[in-house]
């Protein structure tokens, strides 16, 4: 009988959250030789579940030397599933980062973030997979050799985008490349410069990630890159995915068989062994950020990602974050500019339309104003499309009873129910309940209860009365539920087969609508007097990108124009927007943050607490915010009183929120990894606490 392989103590990451307070990778014996990056089963508890093979010291993870246990007392792994290829150090290196930065469990970030079926498979199973790959893989062989892409295939580079792709490939062929911002408007040819700068990876052998914000996007781009690189290796990665397509399309780019990895967020994890560049479309674009779990931003994480694979990272927008803007102005990131737009197309004539200056009927109207429908109408008699924009979807935002005041409030969440007239229903956007329009008001009787205020619904129903024989048609989340209906709706658009289009911020990104001369914004002033200091920073944005629709073809180009209707024509905001002027609304909201002391001169953490009552929720606040005064670190920190949330209860639950801030990134992270666990012993005392969360780099105050 031959002797039992030497063993030894094992470091294996496995998905123990953090309020277990299992921070790092566990210890078991295994074998001598197993490379970390090996996915094992190992027992935790009386589970079996999936864990990967750490390397033996991450660094300040590690239990103290006496808290370890002794080798005698350790159990042994289980299968591994040695058929895949380790994840590779800088793999680990990235989810190292990301899970002490976000400040989360290695093992819990490192298994959410691979496919969930490799998680159930065994090493039987995982063979068979990877045998069916192959076949599938040889198949394709067989049919489609990637043709080289000839100059005939792709448009000749203007001189602007020639010297953008010139910098970027001098950046490529550093030794430690820097990111790059590439700043261009909508239609400046900046998806060209994508292709053309992963064509030269690919052309080096090396593979492309492509991280784009929105899952609605990436059939679309997916399409542009498809079309480009017939022939080669091009696999999405996304939450639409079927959990078998998730996992064959993980496995293409882990292997490397897959050139390009297209995905949101999650996909800034994917195991790619040959990465060569990475490119982040519309980086200033608020999903990159996860909103549970581990917030990360993917954003942020592909800068670090480039950092360590030493690969250049290309972020992309028409109107940067401020994070990346100011990067840009110290010189941390290098600046590109695309400033014309593609054969002469020109950006929309913005009219700031002054709501102060409408004749006010009563009775009357006025969001849809007598100047706004005229405009429409000429459109119309054209034959050119229009897009009017508002960001609240349902017919109104409340129904309300003028006799005794009733309002259609949610009685689970401090925010009215919406009235959806559509299904006669009145939902909540916060906790989802929702309930039927009811005939008279359930407080007096009167049965005339009317909605107050205006969505997306109640608009395509006025325009439709304005303008008859116009088609109108309405994308926005409640029409587009059902898989494949944003695809069919936008093809209508794209068709011709739609005058006006009504919609939510779904229709304001990326889409490459052709027929479109008028973008209307009809009620955009509530986020310059939003308690969250970004929300100007979103709108400037999005009506940025909203008029970014309009005119992308040259020929119509100077007929086009952008609506505004507000009640603040003065505002900053809108004058920078008449003048497409993000450098000016840029340099105003840097100047504000700076003297307010908010980021991106400032670091932010914010923690949220969720209570069953709201002393549950502020005391776990209070008393956290007495641990941290009583901790050295917390010196020179900004510690703000905990306050409730702008919805401070849903679906009964009361929220609370407490900001930390800090003049520097490490500072911030130092006193965090002092606090957290202080936090997690508090909520085993506090009665009532349901949950809380740390937020690092929070979008939303
Ligand atoms: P952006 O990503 O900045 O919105 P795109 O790369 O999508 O811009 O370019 C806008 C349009 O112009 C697209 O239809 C694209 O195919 C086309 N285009 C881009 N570069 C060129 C070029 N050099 N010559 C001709 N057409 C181009
Ligand atoms: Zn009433
Ligand atoms: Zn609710």
């Amino acid at each position: 009988m031959s002797e039992a392989p030497p063993s030894r103590r094992v470091r294996v990451a496995v998905e123990a959250p953090q309020h277990s307070g299992l921070t790092g990778p566990l210890d078991y014996l295994g074998p001598q030789d197993l490379t970390p990056g090996t996915l094992v089963h190992v027992t935790l508890g009386r589970r079996d579940v999936m864990g990967l093979v750490w390397d033996d010291l991450a660094e300040g993870q590690d239990l103290p030397e006496d808290e370890r246990l002794p080798e005698s007392e350790l159990r042994p792994v289980g299968e591994a599933l040695d058929a895949l290829p380790p994840l590779s150090d800088r793999w680990r290196r990235l989810v190292e980062f990301a899970a002490s930065y976000y400040q989360r469990s290695i093992g819990e970030l490192a298994l959410a973030v691979l496919p969930p079926q490799l998680r159930d498979l065994d090493a039987k199973q995982l063979q068979a997979r990877l045998k069916k790959l192959d076949k599938a893989d040889a198949a394709a062989a067989t049919q489609a050799a990637a043709a080289p892409i000839t100059p005939a295939d792709r448009p000749a580079l203007t001189a602007q985008q020639q010297a953008a792709l010139d910098a970027v490939l001098e950046l490529a062929g550093r030794e430690a490349p820097q990111p790059a911002l590439l700043w261009g408007l909508t239609g400046s040819g900046k998806t060209e410069i994508y292709l053309r700068a992963a064509e030269a990876a690919l052309e080096r052998g090396q593979q492309v990630l492509v991280l784009v914000p929105e899952i609605n996007l990436t059939p679309q781009l997916e399409a542009r890159f498809a079309e480009r690189f017939a022939g080669h290796a091009i696999v999405s990665l996304h939450s639409g995915l079927t959990p078998a397509q998730r996992l064959r399309h993980w496995l293409a780019a882990h292997l490397g068989r897959a050139q390009l990895v297209l995905g949101t967020r999650l996909a800034v994890f994917a195991s790619m062994p040959r990465l060569g560049l990475i490119v982040v479309d519309e980086e200033h674009d608020p999903s990159y950020k996860q909103q549970d779990g581990a917030r990360y931003s993917a954003r942020d994480l592909a800068v670090y990602r480039g950092h360590l694979e030493k690969v250049p990272v290309l972020l992309g927008s028409a109107t940067p974050s401020l994070e990346s803007w100011q990067h840009a102005l110290g010189g941390r990131y290098r600046r590109i500019d695309l400033t014309e737009r593609i054969g002469g197309g020109a950006l929309p004539r913005v009219r700031l339309f002054d709501m102060n200056r409408l004749e006010r009927k009563k009775g009357v109207t006025t969001t849809l104003s007598v100047p706004l429908l005229d405009a429409l109408r000429k459109r119309l008699d054209r034959g050119e499309q229009s897009l009017v924009f508002l960001n609240r979807r349902g017919y109104a935002p409340v129904l309300h009873c003028d006799q005794c005041n009733w309002k259609s409030d949610c009685p689970h969440c401090s925010a009215h129910q919406v009235f959806h007239k559509e299904d006669r229903t009145l939902r909540c956007h916060h906790c989802g309940v929702s309930a039927r329009v009811p005939r008279a008001c359930p407080s007096c009787g009167n049965p005339d209860i009317a909605p107050l205020g205006r969505g997306t619904e109640r608009l395509e129903e006025q325009l439709a009365l304005a303008l008859p024989g116009a088609r109108v048609a309405r994308i926005d989340a409640d029409t587009t539920k059902l898989k494949g209906s944003l695809e069919s709706q936008l093809a209508a658009v794209h068709e011709g087969d739609v005058d006006i289009l009504v919609g939510t911020q779904m229709v304001a990104k990326g889409h490459d609508f052709r027929r479109i001369t008028l973008v209307a914004a009809v009620n955009p002033d509530g986020a310059l007097f939003s308690s969250d200091f970004r929300a100007p920073e979103r709108l400037f944005s999005l009506l940025m990108q909203a008029g970014g629709r309009a005119g992308r073809d040259a020929a119509q180009a100077a007929a086009s124009e952008m609506w505004v209707q507000t009640w603040y024509p003065e505002h900053a905001l809108y004058q920078s927007l008449q003048k497409h002027d993000y450098e000016a609304f840029a340099s105003s909201q840097l100047h504000e943050r700076m003297s307010a002391n908010l980021p991106p001169f400032a670091h932010l953490a914010l923690v949220r607490a969720e209570g069953r009552s709201v002393e549950a929720a502020r005391d776990f606040l209070t008393a956290a915010q007495e641990a941290a005064q009583a901790l050295p670190l917390s010196l020179g920190l900004l510690l703000y009183p905990p306050v409730p949330m702008a919805v401070a209860r849903v679906a009964d639950s009361e929220r609370f929120q407490m900001l930390i801030e800090a003049g520097s990134r490490a500072q911030l992270q130092r006193f965090l990894r002092a606090w957290l666990p202080e936090l997690h012993a508090l909520k085993r005392r506090q009665k009532g606490l349901t949950r809380w969360a740390v937020d690092v780099d929070p979008l939303a105050i």
